[in-house]
């Protein structure tokens, strides 16, 4: 049994925390999306954040959302992939809404025609490995341009931002770097003529650094454990492959 109730009041105290974050950064709430991160738990506690009016849920493993779409098909929901795609998965993925880890002009190309034969729209995310990361997955800032590049001629994708996933720290604020230089990256491909609509959003933060994320300009952040509680597995890592 789902402890629907629970689920709900852990939802109202993200929320309440994502608009006192907004408030400290003097931004508005309704500008940053909580994508609740809902891998290894069950379609029922996606039906009961549903209940309460949630929208949007996140998803690592491609298989594992495409069995949780099919069983809240009924629902209005927007499904966001944030773990890594391989290019020939691209064609499955286009049931998603957003695609948050976009890392090479081929996989734009891939996505592209995957949702334009599903007549499909998606967001893409491009998530970038900052320099000095150890992470296995992302873009290096030199090869952004391309990516971009790439989806400027897109119709059935359209780029929106960028994603980061930072190396994990204790303490919150070990993040705070990262994201100020994920919105320094964006702020350069502004400077070198990338269009505005392609880098509104900035997809950073997890359950203990969100609200970091969020005083640095955070569009949408990726919620899982705060809202859900521990993962079991292992293999439920945030750097997962599918
Ligand atoms: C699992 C995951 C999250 C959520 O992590 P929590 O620490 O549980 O909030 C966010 N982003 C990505 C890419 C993930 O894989």
């Amino acid at each position: 049994m789902i402890d629907a109730s629970a689920l709900h009041a852990r939802l109202e105290d993200i929320r309440s925390r994502i608009e006192r974050a907004a408030g400290r950064a003097k931004r508005d709430p309704a500008s940053i999306r909580l994508v609740a991160v809902s891998k290894t738990f069950p379609a029922e506690c996606v039906a009961a954040l549903a209940a309460a009016g949630h929208r949007d849920f996140g998803e690592n493993k491609v298989q594992e959302a495409l069995q949780k779409m099919d069983a809240t098909s009924t629902l209005p929901l927007r499904w966001h992939l944030v773990g890594h795609l391989q290019s020939n998965k691209a064609k499955k993925a286009a049931r998603f809404d957003a695609v948050h880890s976009v890392d090479s002009p081929a996989l734009v190309a891939r996505l592209e025609e995957a949702a334009a034969a599903a007549r499909r729209q998606i967001d893409l995310l491009v998530q970038v490995d900052l320099a000095g990361e150890a992470t296995k997955f992302g873009a290096r800032e030199q090869e952004l341009a391309d990516i971009f590049a790439a989806a400027r001629g897109c119709r059935a994708v359209r780029a929106a931002g960028l994603m980061l996933l930072p190396p994990a720290f204790d303490d919150p604020e070990g993040s705070r770097p990262f994201f100020r230089e994920l919105r320094g990256v964006r702020d350069r491909l502004l400077a070198r003529g990338v269009d505005a609509s392609m880098l509104g959003e900035l997809s950073m933060g997890m359950s203990h650094d969100f609200e970091v994320a969020i005083e640095e300009g955070a569009t949408l952040v990726r919620v899982g454990t705060a809202l859900f509680g521990h993962r079991g597995r292992a293999s439920s890592a945030p750097t997962d492959e599918l």
